[in-house]
């Protein structure tokens, strides 16, 4: 088991660096004019995928990373770059986790390779678990999928929203409900293939923030998909919801919710992106304010302003501390007794929301406008106190792993 240290190997250093130079070269040009687009940037997607960046192979050798660092250390650098083009670059990976998590080997070596697609043809894959009317309670999801014994397959109804990659996506991954009595126990995974008859991309969100990724509603009418598209197979579904069911029998009695380890597992990775959006504000705001000069000296020699840099930089590199004890323990597979995979993503998002602020407002009124990138970075900021649950949700999440109180 890898013990926990600070210091990145020379491997993960080479990686870095190298993702460091991508960010830098290749994702910061782009990144006003598909904020101003507000389209997905097909071809910086394309860049990654040629230089091996937007592959399964380079995030499956970060993710099995055994020190645990390699995923948080790789999206803090991309993030760095700009968040929304980030986000175009590894939205597939939430859908490739979903199968990871859940499907088989074989639907692993299946559908997560036609996530990707080819360098010469990337495409991009959407993970669908949100409903107009089931954001934070996933438990109020109505999505049903209905098995069709006959002919083997299974069929979805109803409407996801705030899909990344939503519509534009070849391979979609849709939680629906298989089980009504069973609240979010009764949910099961499913893979949509490209071109699936029935499904359609709702509205398309226009954003505050992150508007380089795609967000969409996607809508599913009489949507078949054939018998093995269920992540896990029929057996080991049936087997779960009976297991459910006896317990719900005997008196609801509280199992370890397998999903609430996953999210602990899977938040630090948000963490890691508001690291990189945070650092990069922070980096512009400390450069503005050794060069800029009122009152004849450079505006850092004001306490006012040196301390609020103070204060960004240890604020950011604790958040960056909890993101990767997270990120270690999840790797080996320590229990989270205090919910550390919640703590790292409410602090470092929080962290990001206000650092990004503070950058705006050292760089005056350039902070303002769109000719300086930290109003860009504030807006995007806004978004890891949201998705991947509200830092009201990880508060409660928190709470009631310390306490062991059903607190509301
Ligand atoms: C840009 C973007 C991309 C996204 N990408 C995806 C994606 O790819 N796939 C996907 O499935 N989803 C995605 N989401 C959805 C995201 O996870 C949800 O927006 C989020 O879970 C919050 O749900 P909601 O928006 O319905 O807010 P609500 O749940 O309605 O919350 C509204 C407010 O009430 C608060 N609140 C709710 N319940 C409680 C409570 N019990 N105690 C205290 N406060 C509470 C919340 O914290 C929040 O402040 C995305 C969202 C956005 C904006």
């Amino acid at each position: 088991m890898a013990e926990f240290t600070l210091e990145l190997n020379d491997d993960q250093k080479q990686v870095r660096d190298w993702l460091n130079g991508f960010a830098k070269d290749v994702i910061r040009p782009a990144a006003a004019e598909w904020d101003e687009r507000e389209e997905t940037p097909w071809p910086v997607i394309q860049e990654a995928a040629k230089v091996g960046i937007y592959s399964l192979d380079f995030y499956a050798q970060q993710f099995f990373d055994p020190t645990g660092l390699g995923i948080p250390m790789a999206l803090e650098e991309l993030f760095w770059g700009d968040a929304g083009i980030a986000l175009s670059i590894v939205g597939t990976g939430l859908a490739a986790v979903g199968v990871l998590a859940n499907g088989t080997e074989e639907q692993i070596g299946t559908w997560i390779p036609q996530m990707y697609g080819d360098v010469d043809d990337v495409k991009v894959a959407a993970f669908c678990s949100s409903e107009p009317d089931a954001g934070s309670d996933v438990g109020a999801m109505r999505t049903r999928a209905v098995y069709d014994e006959a002919k083997d397959e299974w069929v979805l109804n109803g409407t996801k929203t705030w899909a990344t990659n939503g519509g534009i996506a070849g391979v979609h991954v849709v939680v629906a409900v298989v089980d009504q009595e069973l609240g979010s126990k009764g949910h099961a995974s499913f893979i949509v293939p490209p071109q699936t008859p029935g499904l359609s991309q709702g509205q398309k969100f226009k954003k505050h923030g992150i508007r380089a990724s795609h967000t969409a509603e996607v809508v599913l009418e009489d949507a078949r998909v054939p018998g093995h598209c269920l992540l896990g197979g029929k057996e080991k579904l049936d087997e779960r919801l009976a297991r459910a069911h006896e317990r719900a029998k005997a008196g609801g009695e509280r199992v370890k919710n397998a999903a609430m380890a996953t999210f602990e597992a899977s938040r630090p990775a948000v963490g890691a992106m508001a690291v990189g959006t945070a650092r990069a504000a922070y980096e512009v705001a400390l450069d503005y304010a050794t060069t800029r000069s009122q009152f004849g000296r450079p505006i850092i020699d004001n306490q006012g302003i040196a301390f609020q840099l103070a204060d960004m930089r240890t604020q950011i590199d604790a958040a960056r501390l909890l993101v990767w004890r997270a990120s270690w323990m999840a790797a080996t597979g320590k229990p989270f007794t205090s919910a550390e995979g919640s703590m790292s993503k409410l602090y470092a998002s929080e962290t990001a929301k206000k650092v990004t602020a503070q950058a705006i407002q050292i760089l005056g009124g350039n902070g303002f406008t769109r000719e300086y990138p930290v109003e860009r970075m504030h807006r995007d900021a806004a978004i890891y106190t949201i998705f991947e649950g509200t830092s009201e949700i990880q508060r409660l999440v928190i709470a009631r792993t310390l306490s062991g109180m059903p607190i509301r």
